[in-house]
């Protein structure tokens, strides 16, 4: 009796030790890098986005954030070797011909199963040239063109994923809503569309969020987040204007946390496209 009750114990404090340490490690916030260069247009919005995507992280426990908000910054901390120690990086409001010390090295880290999460502008980002560029690809799209900010109800593509669950089947905002260009249905999994053109109104596809897996990495982009209003549920009570009350910022925040926390595989989602 004795002989069996001791191994029985050991075992169970095994198990035991094991789950803890099973759970020390995803309590272990990842590391992101946020980065806010920018080569063209430069949002109002990027100080509000810093802070936002800070406190996001700060108050999930999911993770932390690290800035690159210069070239200085980006030469320092994108190179080859730097990047191996993010988890994934967010690109919020970032706009023209980034100076990434090793484009090539950057987009490999993704694909051997990073995260990579954009806002709005990310995809005004290496945009423009002749070829499509490979970040594009990574990206699944690219900004043409935007028109007036204006109010529209996207459509919710996926009432289970991590960045779209939290809401109704249409989220109303009111901000930038871009177009876009090399983007293919059938390659992205949708999250947030229109089924009419923002401003024209006439019928059609107008993808607004989506995901997509790149290699063994996960993608997020959202083209909301060109209002400070958007971001942050509190601008408005201090800078007036306000267009976004405070629940659709409050919406807009979990859209990016659960897109985050998707890409950095902490919360499963599906990336397979809808349309064949
Ligand atoms: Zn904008």
């Amino acid at each position: 009796m004795k002989n069996k009750f001791i191994p029985n114990s050991i075992a169970c404090l095994f198990a035991l030790f094991c789950a803890f340490l099973v759970s020390t490690q995803a309590a272990t916030p990842r590391k992101l890098l946020v980065v806010t260069v920018t080569k063209g247009f430069r949002h109002s919005s990027i100080p509000t986005a810093e802070k936002i995507l800070g406190e996001l992280g700060q108050k999930s426990g999911a993770f932390t954030v690290e800035y690159v908000r210069n070239d200085q910054e980006m030469a320092e901390k994108m190179t080859s070797t730097a990047l191996k120690q993010y988890d994934g990086f967010i690109f919020a409001n970032t706009t023209g011909i980034l100076p990434l010390p090793d484009k090539e090295a950057f987009l490999s880290e993704i694909k051997s199963g990073k995260a990579f999460i954009g806002m709005h502008s990310a995809s005004d980002t290496f945009h423009g040239q002749d070829a499509i560029d490979p970040y594009i690809e990574m990206l699944g799209g690219e900004f043409q063109t935007h028109h007036a900010q204006v109010r529209v109800d996207c459509l919710n593509q996926d009432r289970n994923h991590p960045a779209t669950r939290h809401l109704d089947a249409t989220f109303t905002v009111f901000d930038e809503i871009y177009l876009f260009k090399n983007f293919h249905r059938d390659q992205v999994h949708g999250l947030l569309t229109l089924n009419a053109h923002p401003n024209e109104k006439t019928p059609g596809d107008y993808p607004v969020a989506w995901c997509k897996m790149y290699g063994q990495g996960r993608v997020f982009y959202t083209s909301l987040g060109h209002r400070e209003d958007i971001w942050d549920p509190g601008w408005a009570d201090k800078n007036g204007n306000r267009e976004n009350a405070r629940e659709v910022s409050e919406a807009y925040q979990k859209h990016i946390l659960g897109g985050i926390k998707w890409a950095l595989g902490l919360e499963k989602g599906d990336a397979n496209p809808q349309a064949k």
